[in-house]
């Protein structure tokens, strides 16, 4: 049987730096929950940001989860190799232009009964002799509109393993982001890749369970099926907040200088309730999605 006719996980890193002791975490769940349930796993770098993203780091962190013992089916796929697919999802989709800056959208969110970093839907319903002299003020500075998902629901509700059901706002989010060099915006893509892609599993970190409902939305928009998430709690530092280069040496580079590959893996392991585990098949073989830590790990160095 080919691995993926029993579905898909996957794990996507953005490139725009080592990998850390949280991030390698999260991606050893990943792989955890797709070959315990017998599913492919793939590789998918996350490089529609292209100020921030390089193909060196994209190199490195493979480098890295390979050395952890990770592997995965096929080769590792791009997001900078699937616009096309973007744009043609975003054809399929009730949109509109959006003219407003950050700070716009900050004030009008400051509004009485606005809901808190959510679009307030200043240029949803504009007339188009306005649109059309915004439009001109924006292409006189080289730049162009973003592109909103003209959407129908306020909220969207997503069953997560873990954590049950979650409902989260959905608003008129960004679809393709506006400027100079106009960018595609990660929800879109998500959605996009992990439907071509056959993924019905989706194991990341739990400060990503507030997209899950505006993705899901969008895959129903998009006939895609939704699939199962599974948000995991974040590796924190002690000040309660979530792991960072800064927090001293936490990528494995760094922590390879000191202790062996084994060494790395076994606090790994440790951080998921398994004592004594060297390598992510051992694991593998004891792995009980049931007695998961449901709380942060503290990072203690
Ligand atoms: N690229 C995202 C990150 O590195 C993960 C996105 C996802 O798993 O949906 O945080």
């Amino acid at each position: 049987m080919h691995p993926s006719d029993s579905g898909a996980g996957r794990y996507a890193p953005s490139p725009s730096g080592d990998l850390h002791f949280g991030n390698l975490r999260t991606a050893l769940l990943a792989w955890l929950f797709a070959r315990h349930s017998g599913r492919a796993f793939y590789m998918r770098v996350e490089d529609i940001d292209t100020q921030r993203s390089s193909l060196e780091s994209a190199h490195r962190q493979l480098e890295d989860l390979a050395t952890l013992g990770l592997d995965w089916d096929g080769d590792p796929t791009y997001q900078s190799d699937n616009f096309s697919n973007y744009a043609a999802a975003l054809k399929k989709l009730p949109t509109f232009e959006c003219y407003c800056s950050r700070k716009d959208i900050q004030e009008a969110s400051r509004a009485p009964h606005a809901i808190p970093g959510s679009y307030p839907g200043t240029c949803r319903d504009l007339p188009e002799a306005v649109r059309e002299q915004k439009r001109q003020e924006l292409a006189a500075q080289n730049r162009v509109p973003a592109l909103r998902l003209r959407t129908e629901v306020s909220s969207f509700t997503v069953h997560d393993t873990l954590l049950g059901d979650y409902t989260g706002d959905v608003d008129d989010f960004i679809l393709r982001r506006g400027g100079q060099t106009p960018d595609w915006a990660y929800n879109l893509a998500v959605v996009v890749d992990d439907g071509a892609q056959g993924i019905d599993q989706v194991v990341r970190g739990d400060d990503l369970l507030s997209s899950a409902p505006r993705q899901a939305y969008l895959a129903q928009l998009l006939g895609l099926p939704v699939p199962e998430f599974v948000h995991v709690p974040l590796v924190l530092n002690q000040e309660g907040r979530r792991l960072a280069k800064r927090d001293g040496a936490v990528t494995l580079r760094e922590m390879l200088v000191d202790a062996p590959i084994t060494a790395v893996f076994a606090k790994l392991a440790a951080s998921l309730g398994y004592r004594g585990v060297e390598t992510p098949l051992q694991l593998l073989e004891v792995f009980d999605p049931v007695g998961l830590p449901r709380e942060p790990f503290e990072w203690r160095g």
